[in-house]
């Protein structure tokens, strides 16, 4: 007998379900990574998805806070968001726009929403860095929309690719725009027709998750395909070929990918180091204004 999938497909080995969550001055989230049920998968410590088309939901934003030891990924879909640091840095995140922060040894920040009406929608993931990258100096790479390649992969399936690469449907590979050796991100967000379907290579050795944001999708290969549906998180495993196929209606969803440090992680709040020494260390030089 031959087997049903190819021993290399990948497939979904857990769901996660995406909880309501508050942060900042207020604004409602959904916390998919970095709650009770999945406080993190190496790299990523949190994952948030933010939307609402009611400005109460989000008005007050994120004022003044700071990060240290890891990196903060915010992809805007809808709404406008500006950003400013203590160091003099500043800027306004549109739709289809990417900011990946490496926050290092430190800064204070703000991330306010724009606008006062109409819809908010995107994504904030935080990644963590090994321990010889944590302290090193805060760095932006910000790109706007039509600087991450949109490419068509398979038919009726295009993916903007924010990190790593994909395979065109013409064989060409297109690589996006950030570059993090560390952690060597893969930052995927496929648009799939209802019913279309789609193969790709994960990264190998890399902890990789899908998130589902609009319709439905199976992922993996024969029998062990399983259904995401809007909101779900699959975290992937087994081989690395995963194969995706969209739902009646279509699918939108996230494809993220890294290299786990497997490193001891001292968390709290918005520090992120290796020691609780190092997160005391942190907290002192904040109130000593070292940010
Ligand atoms: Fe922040």
């Amino acid at each position: 007998m031959s087997p049903a999938t190819p021993f290399d497909s990948t497939r979904v080995v857990r769901k996660v379900r995406g909880r309501a969550a508050s942060d900042g001055a207020g604004v409602r989230l959904t916390r998919v990574i970095g709650g009770q049920e999945l406080p993190d998968l190496d790299p990523f410590l949190l994952l948030d998805e933010f939307g609402t088309d009611r400005p109460e939901d989000y008005l007050a934003g994120f004022p003044d806070h700071p990060h240290r030891g890891f990196e903060t990924v915010t992809y805007m879909l809808d709404g406008r968001m500006r950003h400013r640091d203590n160091h003099g840095n500043e800027g306004l995140l549109v739709p289809g726009s990417v900011q990946w922060m490496t926050a290092g040894r430190g800064l204070v920040h703000s991330e306010m929403p724009e606008q006062q009406e109409g819809r908010m929608r995107g994504f904030q993931l935080w990644v963590n860095l090994p321990a010889k990258d944590k302290m090193t100096a805060p760095r932006y790479q910000e790109f706007a929309p039509e600087r991450i390649p949109l490419v068509a992969v398979a038919e009726g399936v295009e993916v903007r690719v924010v990190a790593g690469e994909v395979s065109g449907d013409d064989g060409v590979r297109v690589r996006g725009p950030i570059e993090q050796p560390a952690t060597d991100p893969m930052y995927l967000d496929a648009s799939l027709a209802p019913g279309a379907a789609w193969e790709h290579r994960l990264p190998e050795g890399h902890n990789a998750f899908a998130y589902v944001f609009e319709g439905d999708a199976l992922l993996g290969s024969g029998d062990e395909a399983r259904q995401l549906v809007a909101h779900e998180l699959g975290i992937l495993g087994g081989g690395d070929l995963l194969r995706v196929q969209a739902g009646a209606a279509g699918t939108r969803l996230l494809l993220v990918s890294g290299r786990p440090l497997r490193e001891p992680v001292a968390r709290h709040g918005p520090f992120v180091m290796n020691t609780r020494e190092e997160l005391m260390q942190a907290f002192v030089d904040l109130q000593e204004g070292r940010f």
